[in-house]
């Protein structure tokens, strides 16, 4: 297979890069943090939490602690990262933001398979392409989503606050 490029080396960019890898895919990582940041992150770590440091909940009967277990089965980083960090909060897996996002960095930056530049992506590029740019992605890359999606605006749906779409 060819190269795998993912765009966004965030919370998910992250994941994904370091599934893709542990499966012997050859992996290019693009992150625009430091030259250009989103306004949100404070670090040029990958995978930094943005906001909050919870997690949500670690009991299994949940739909947030199941998602953990299974995650947990299929190898993630993430996890990994999140049990060597873990803060006290109760039922709720919390973690130390910077020791996280310093782990899951140093994880990648180590991983033989997984290339890691620091530049903004304008263009969705040729190719096969995992685009992890989260709810600020930026304005050169929304303009080309756009272009390629055919659509007049992007939306970001928040998981907390519910939507309901209906017509009469
Ligand atoms: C202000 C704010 C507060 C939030 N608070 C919470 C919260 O408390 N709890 C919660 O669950 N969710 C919160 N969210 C949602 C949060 O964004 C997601 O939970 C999570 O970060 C999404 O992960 P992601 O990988 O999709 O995006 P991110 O983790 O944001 O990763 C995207 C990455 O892509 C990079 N990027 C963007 N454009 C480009 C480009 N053109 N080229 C290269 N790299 C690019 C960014 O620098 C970033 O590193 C918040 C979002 C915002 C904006």
């Amino acid at each position: 297979m060819k190269t795998l490029t993912i765009i966004g080396g965030g919370l998910s960019g992250s994941e994904a890069a370091w599934q893709a890898a542990q499966r012997g895919i050859t992996v290019r990582l693009l992150e625009m943090r430091p030259d250009k940041t989103t306004g949100a992150h404070k670090t040029d770590l990958l995978g930094e939490l943005v906001c909050s440091n919870s997690l949500r909940s670690k009991e299994p009967v949940t739909s947030a602690g199941l998602l953990k277990n299974e995650l947990r089965m299929a190898g993630s980083l993430l996890m990994e990262a999140a049990a060597g960090c873990s803060v006290p909060a109760g039922s709720a897996l919390a973690v130390d933001r910077k020791l996280f996002a310093e782990y899951i960095t140093q994880r990648l930056l180590t991983h033989p398979l997984i290339e890691v530049t620091r530049e903004e992506v304008a263009e969705v590029p040729a190719g096969p392409c995992i685009v992890a740019t989260g709810p600020l992605t930026s304005d050169a890359l929304s303009d080309s989503l756009r272009r390629l999606l055919g659509g007049d605006y992007l939306y970001f749906y928040d998981a907390i606050a519910p939507i309901i779409e209906g017509q009469h």
